[in-house]
């Protein structure tokens, strides 16, 4: 007979500073984790249950479920801050980018994606979400270099398969260069999900299938995209109602809203989420609610490109789950979730009112972009739920005088974590990478963006 396994060690946070758990729990006295999950969250004054073989004294640190960004570009890091797409909206924008995109290797996306992916992780991040539209020849194998980069760093994604079908000769915005036939995209997608989608709170990478936008696919790989999701059950994405160019465009060429032209192709569902979600009207919004459509509001990019505002909280009234993403880096133009919370709370705060509160933004980030993604293990520190954690200290130059801990998290602008866990394992440790070159990164990385906006 082979003996019973030993227990899992477990470790206790200890006592931390402060701690947002994204619930009622009070955590003053910090959690437990063993085996990859949170098995006891404590109040003030409590002790862990059961021995613990290791503490982590968390006294300089506010203590956040880690953060998760539900919408993102990473290989746009490679045109960042960059001057034929600095000050324009989004049409002219895309216009200008989608020569210098169309050039994109293999190598380049692999960069781009660490670089993406290490930031996001150096700011709190756990779970990211990446919309990857773009595979010229030669880059068939874009989501496969993602999930090993993904893998690499040790956090979790959600990875979409995304496309783009309708070319310029036929009405649409991008050229014709970059756009596939629906068959190859939905055999790659069906692909993809087969190798790679994992199901359970402790999944590592998802797939997910994601037509770009309204003016670059056809309805036909829409409602494709949307049947083949509904028979591998994996969720679906794309950008809608982002800017009003986007609302003529539907209009025109559809003759439909974009909620209609949603509906019309079968994606009014729980299934989906929205990357920025700006301009619904009221009954728009109530009609988004009852199909619990999600939505991913992106605060930064909006006010870059001038799209608009979210109308945040009518839309969480309504019943529409609603998250946070930082949007692709050539529209924002750093990958930073916890900046990303301060603007959210700002932009909203310009729309509604200066009584949103400080949680209401973490919220967003956390248990709100796990709603989004349709992850209801992650977003919150409770026992059962997966062992991803930001941890923050506030001795920096920019805390120094500040009195809530947690709110000056936002107001005085925190932008990095001290320490990052993702499933038990610690993957930031005193504000750094492990194993992680980041000078070498940082050069091989700029030399591909010169090169791919110089042509
Ligand atoms: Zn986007």
């Amino acid at each position: 007979m082979n003996p019973s396994p030993a227990p899992a060690p477990r470790l206790w946070i200890r006592n931390p500073q402060a701690a947002f758990t994204a619930n009622g729990l009070d955590a003053s006295g910090g959690l437990v984790v063993s085996a990859g999950l949170i098995t006891e969250v404590l109040a003030a004054g409590q002790s862990p249950s059961e021995p613990c073989q290791e503490t982590f004294d968390a006294g300089s640190h506010v203590l956040l479920p880690g953060l998760i960004n539900t919408h993102h570009h990473f290989y746009q890091t490679l045109t960042r801050a960059w001057g034929p797409a600095a000050n324009v909206p989004l049409f002219p924008w895309l216009q200008n980018l989608y020569p210098a995109w169309a050039r994109l290797t293999p190598r380049d996306l692999e960069l781009a994606s660490t670089v993406a992916l290490a930031e996001l992780l150096l700011s709190g991040c756990t779970t990211a979400a990446d919309h990857h539209y773009l595979f010229p020849a030669g880059l068939e194998d874009a989501i496969d270099i993602q999930v090993e980069t993904v893998r690499r760093l040790g956090m979790r994604a959600t990875l979409t398969r995304g496309s783009m079908t309708l070319g310029a000769d036929d009405g649409g915005l991008p050229p014709q260069s970059t756009v596939q036939a629906p068959e190859v995209v939905l055999a790659d997608s069906e692909r993809l999900v087969q190798q790679y989608h994992e199901r359970g709170d402790d999944a590592v990478i998802q797939i997910a299938l994601a037509p770009c936008s309204p003016f670059s696919v056809t309805k036909e790989i829409m409602a494709g995209s949307a049947a083949l999701a509904e028979r591998l059950d994996v969720r679906l994405h794309t950008h809608l109602a982002e800017t009003l160019d986007e609302e003529d465009f539907c209009r025109e060429m559809f003759g439909l809203r974009t909620v209609d032209y949603l509906d019309s192709v079968g994606w009014l569902t729980d299934r989906t989420w929205l990357g920025h979600g700006i301009h619904f009207s009221d009954a728009e919004i109530i009609r988004l609610g009852a199909a619990g459509t999600a939505v991913a509001h992106c605060p930064t990019s909006n006010m870059r490109l001038a799209s608009g505002t979210a109308r945040v909280l009518e839309l969480e009234d309504a019943g529409v789950p609603v998250g946070l993403g930082v949007d692709g880096s050539a529209s924002n133009d750093a990958s930073n979730m916890i900046l990303e919370a301060r603007q959210a709370l700002y932009l909203q705060r310009l729309r509604y009112g200066a009584d949103i509160p400080v949680e209401r933004a973490l919220g967003w980030a956390t248990r709100g972009s796990a709603a989004v993604l349709g992850r209801p293990g992650l977003g919150q520190l409770a026992p059962g739920m997966q062992a991803d954690l930001a941890l923050f200290r506030l001795d920096g130059l920019r805390f120094s005088g500040s009195h809530d801990p947690v709110a000056a998290l936002l107001l005085c602008a925190a932008d990095r974590a001290d320490r990052v866990m993702v499933g038990g394992r610690w993957r930031v440790v005193d504000g750094t990478i492990p194993g992680l070159d980041v000078a070498g990164l940082i050069a091989e990385h700029s030399a591909a963006a010169r090169r791919l906006a110089g042509g």
